[in-house]
């Protein structure tokens, strides 16, 4: 729909209105925008908290098409007397909007719009999703319709299944008309700006991204600033967070950090990095990871968690976006120069899997000795709600806790600084930097995200034994894998 605007259009204006432009003029620079596992999962979950949503209105009738034939459909559910409609269409003065759920109420004489989101966030993405509304009730009464109310309807953080989930109890409904109103003055000047943008032929100038750090640029970032290279002062650790810094490397035409003089200020974390790279040569702080590697004690255990994160929680007990372990992997060294043991747990059958995991992992665990892992917040995380779940293993996964040593750290700290890492520290851009032969690349299922999918697909939805089972090698592989690079890993450092 190049000559209408949409709410995903008017969202892209609002990030950065040359984006905007070069979507609607110019979409083949912006590349091929190809979702990853993690992306996929983000818009099937909100589409599952859409089909939720629409429990709580029993008598509406869904606009199935898409595009101009959406607006036509609706209109003639609207004068066939339809007071609730899922998807209603409007398209009005050069806009488009599709309405999540419309209701009429009868006593206000008026329309109400529900904005369904798929989060639980009640404060950071607010303002987001009043803006996101605002668009809606602005295009509906350019359209010649009477909007009285707008709620969002959103996951109720509070909720935890119990037997058959009742829609009122999982999603939550705010009235958020007042914020609405608040914002329309605004909204409705940034839409009219944003309409004359894309009628106008003459491409935007920049806006300011070039001061942003890597992981805050848009897709369009290689085509506005051609002259940045592919890893650049932007690619700096932690440069996010010293926005002066990259603003003066920026504003002193530094964009390569070979660029970067060498007496130039910089973190004790962000030196190391940009040292290695002018210099070609590693950094090794041999004392820190000495006295790192003396907090690890005999047996050591290196543990991995894979979690599926399902909006609508599936098992009892369990709330929105809850991350349920389903599977571990852990490999045993009692002792240095010991043989390496490998234990693994996989739930695979279509039930509850944290009772058998925590118990295996009781019965895998010793009492004594460090647990390696890699971003000890995640695994910590997943053992503290096992802990509230099952208080009888309390005292062990807490314990489990307290013996962690997360070896990112060595990587986080720049202890150990690669000139080939550029400043990533997550365990599959250490592995193939430390330890080349392994890799994950051969492997079927080669991250998080496709772990999640995959045993949602094997436990949930695949009816064919052998399928079923090449999930579950494909599965252990990768998690075996984790833990083996860790151990891999450790081992390097320990050679240090
Ligand atoms: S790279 Fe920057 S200027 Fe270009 S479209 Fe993206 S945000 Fe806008």
């Amino acid at each position: 729909m190049k000559n209408i605007l949409s709410k995903s259009d008017f969202l892209k204006y609002l990030q950065c209105p040359k984006y905007f432009w070069l979507h609607k003029h110019k979409p083949e620079v912006l590349g091929a925008q190809t979702l990853d596992e993690f992306a996929q999962q983000i818009i099937e979950q909100g589409n599952e908290v859409e089909v939720w949503a629409r429990k709580l209105f029993p008598e509406g009738v869904m606009v199935e098409s898409k595009r101009e034939q959406a607006g036509v459909d609706t209109k003639k559910l609207l004068e066939a007397g339809h007071q609730t409609i899922f998807q209603a269409t409007f398209e009005a003065d050069g806009f488009y909007a599709m309405v999540d759920v419309l209701t009429w109420d009868e006593a206000g004489n008026y329309w109400v719009i529900s904005e369904v989101k798929g989060t639980t966030s009640k404060e950071i993405k607010r303002e987001e999703h009043c803006i996101d509304a605002c668009f809606q009730k602005l295009v509906m009464e350019k359209a010649g319709s009477k909007v009285g109310q707008v709620n969002l309807l959103e996951l109720n953080k509070e909720f935890r299944k119990d037997g058959e989930i009742i829609p009122k109890l999982l999603i939550q409904s705010t009235d958020i008309t007042q914020n609405i109103e608040e914002l329309s003055g605004n909204v409705e000047i940034q839409m009219s700006d944003a309409l004359r943008l894309m009628q106008n032929s003459e491409e935007p100038r920049v806006c300011n991204c070039i001061y942003e750090s890597r992981g805050n640029q848009c897709p369009a970032f290689k085509y506005c600033h051609p002259d940045v290279p592919d890893y650049s002062v932007h690619d700096i650790c932690r440069i996010g967070v010293s926005k002066k810094k990259l603003r003066e490397m920026i504003d002193n035409d530094w964009l390569r950090i070979e660029d970067i003089p060498l007496d130039y200020e910089l973190s004790n974390t962000q030196q190391p990095q940009v040292h290695a790279t002018i210099t070609g040569e590693n950094f090794i702080d041999t004392k820190n990871i000495h006295e790192e590697l003396e907090k690890i004690e005999f047996p050591i255990y290196f543990l991995d968690y894979e979690t599926y994160p399902s909006a609508i929680p599936v098992f009892d007990g369990c709330g929105p976006f809850q991350q349920v372990p389903f599977q571990y992997s852990l490999h045993i060294l009692e002792e240095p120069g010991g043989k390496l043991e490998h234990r693994e747990f996989l739930h695979i059958e279509n039930t509850k899997p944290m009772e058998a995991l925590a118990h295996q992992l009781r019965s895998d665990m010793g009492d004594t000795g460090s647990v390696i892992v890699w971003n000890k917040s995640f695994e910590g995380g997943r053992n503290t709600e096992l802990a509230e779940a099952f208080p009888d293993l309390s005292e062990f996964l807490h314990g489990v806790n307290n013996r962690f040593y997360d070896l990112e750290d060595i990587f986080k700290a720049q202890y150990y600084v690669h000139k080939d890492l550029k400043g990533k520290t997550s365990i599959k851009s250490v592995l193939p930097v430390l330890c080349p032969e392994l890799s994950y690349k051969n492997l079927n299922i080669q991250n998080g995200g496709m772990a999640c999918n995959s045993w949602k697909e094997m436990v949930f939805q695949m009816e064919d034994q052998t399928q079923k089972n090449q999930v579950a090698e494909d599965l252990k592989e990768y998690c075996k894998l984790d833990t083996f690079a860790m151990v891999m890993i450790w081992e390097e450092v320990c050679k240090i």
